[in-house]
């Protein structure tokens, strides 16, 4: 695919009542191409008016919405999953173009987006309910789950396709109406969204998008009529979220960031080993909340395995996501280029072996691209910056640890667990490591652990605030509340009141 730049930058509304928001805010963003450095669009970043509007749009939506048939529901999404294979490739472009990774990479993140949709498919037989008949004297006792109302979601830049869909096909699916706020760095794919959606039948107000920042966000948590809010993205915002929305009292499920860890044994395939850490550390530039940045190596394995990281870490395809040949994209802007750069000095400040150095990496043609080289540290320690944080671009550090039960507590002393993963080849160690780990998401020779959509997707410890994770049985839980119901028919009535506790009799 040739790699265009837009003349003229697009304008980026809100999508509320089933039609693009013509208005346009006097707060607006730039949205970049990060591979030309150029301004491919503006967002209107909505007021709390706006954000009014959405919710309105969708509480006036909910009651008839609510009452559809779960399986007239699923016959809308199953229409939309035929619109999102139909329209996958175009979704793909739109998120290169403004997030910058690699278009195959693209076309993965809306694939494992369609299967949420699939998953709440099947909403009918989510939703049956358990029922107990006869629990004593002609009473029978079943549960309902029942959705919400308003349910709101906000979304990180790294994945515009795929965390919305995370949230909104289950809970539409189960009855709730729904308000996106998406990135203010690569908003357009959700407008897309929007009016597939629109195209597959789903009626008017029931999905609905606000473009915006802080002020959406704060304006949604306040909001008395939104029930529940699904939030994925930093740590520092996800404890904000969560602390703000369940103080105004709603439900809220959030996901935070990551420091994910690969460990390799001494008797881990070490072909493999390196080709999962290349891809988990530099697939999508690092901006991946489960991106491997840190290779935790035991014993003297480091010896062999950091030159073989290094070379192929110098040699990476880098460039535009849009040419078919590029293993790398660009960061999403220059200024979280600065922020990763700054990392790596950081780095060699703290005494880490700079083994590949990607600051000021050039891409030809692509002058102001925000390019940042596959970057590896050697001999990284817990006690330095680059070790802690999350740093979200192609840096990946190499701690050296003496033995297994190193690794593990290494691991588990970290404030993040998201996900985590162990190359070897011995059975024993790779099932002691699952049940130690406090990790949420845990891959045994599989780099990016990943979840399928009828699992669910969560980290432990500061990865995740809330009870559920996202997307499969635990998303049917957050989407609905749990309603009992215990009755009886007319020749048990009226027999006097009951003072004693009700047993079964
Ligand atoms: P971010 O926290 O900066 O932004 C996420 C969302 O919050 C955006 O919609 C943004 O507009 C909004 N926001 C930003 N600042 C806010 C504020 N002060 N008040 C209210 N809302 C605010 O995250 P990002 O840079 O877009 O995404 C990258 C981060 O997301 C990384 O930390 C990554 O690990 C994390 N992430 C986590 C998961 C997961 O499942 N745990 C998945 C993807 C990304």
């Amino acid at each position: 695919m040739e790699h265009t730049a837009n003349l003229e930058p697009i304008q980026i509304g809100h999508w509320i009542n089933g039609k693009l928001s013509e208005t346009t805010s006097d707060r607006l963003s730039d949205v970049f191409d990060p591979a030309t450095g150029a301004v491919s669009g503006r967002v209107n970043l909505a007021s709390a008016g706006d954000v009014d509007a959405a919710v309105a749009a969708a509480k006036s939506a909910f009651p008839a919405w609510a009452d559809t048939a779960p399986l007239r529901r699923a016959r809308i999404l199953f229409k939309f999953k035929e619109l999102l294979d139909k329209n996958h490739d175009r979704l793909a472009e739109i998120i290169t173009r403004e997030h910058g990774k690699v278009f195959s990479d693209a076309k993965g993140e809306v694939t494992r987006g369609i299967e949420v949709v699939e998953f709440a498919c099947g909403i009918p037989n989510l939703l049956k309910s358990e029922f107990t008949d006869n629990i004593g004297g002609g009473i029978d006792n079943w549960n309902l789950r029942q959705p919400l109302g308003v349910v709101a979601g906000v979304t990180p830049f790294n994945f515009p396709v795929m965390v919305p869909m995370w949230m909104f096909p289950v809970a539409i699916a189960a009855g709730n109406t729904f308000v996106l706020k998406p990135s203010e760095r690569d908003p357009s794919a959700s407008l897309l969204l929007g009016e597939l959606l629109k195209e597959a039948g789903l009626p008017d107000g029931v999905f609905n998008v606000v473009q915006g920042d802080k002020v959406a966000v704060d304006a949604l948590l306040a909001h008395p009529d939104v029930e529940a809010l699904s939030f994925v993205g930093s740590t520092p915002i996800a404890e904000y979220i969560y602390t703000e929305g369940t103080r105004h009292g709603k439900r809220v499920q959030a996901l935070g960031g990551a420091k994910n860890h690969l460990v390799v044994m001494p008797d881990a395939n070490l072909d493999q080993a390196v080709d999962a850490l290349i891809g988990a550390a530099y697939g999508s530039a690092g901006e991946r909340c489960m991106a491997i940045s840190v290779a935790v190596t035991v014993g003297d394995v480091a010896d062999e395995l950091v030159p073989r990281l290094a070379e192929r870490a110098r040699t990476l395809v880098i460039g535009s996501g849009l040419n078919g040949a590029v293993e790398m994209g660009p960061l999403v802007t220059s200024v979280h280029k600065a922020k990763v750069e700054g990392y790596i000095a950081t780095g060699v400040e703290e005494g880490a072996a700079l083994i590949i150095d990607g600051r000021g990496h050039k891409v030809e043609n692509h002058d102001e691209g925000f390019f940042v080289g596959g970057t590896l540290f050697d001999h990284v320690s817990p006690e330095m910056k680059i070790y802690k944080e999350e740093i979200f671009g192609p840096v990946l550090c190499v701690v050296r640890v003496k033995d297994f039960a190193e690794a593990v507590a290494l691991i588990n002393a970290h404030e993040f667990g998201n996900g985590v993963a162990l190359y070897t080849s011995d059975g024993a160690v790779a099932r002691a490591f699952s049940r130690q780990i406090k990790v949420g998401m845990v891959g045994i020779n599989v780099p990016i652990p990943v979840p399928m959509a009828w699992h669910s997707f969560g980290g432990w410890k500061r990865s995740l605030f809330g009870d559920h994770h996202a997307y499969g049985a635990e998303s049917i839980r957050f989407y609905t509340r749990y309603k009992s119901i215990m009755q009886r028919w007319p020749d048990s009535i009226a027999k006097g009141a009951e003072f004693t506790m009700p047993v079964a009799k």
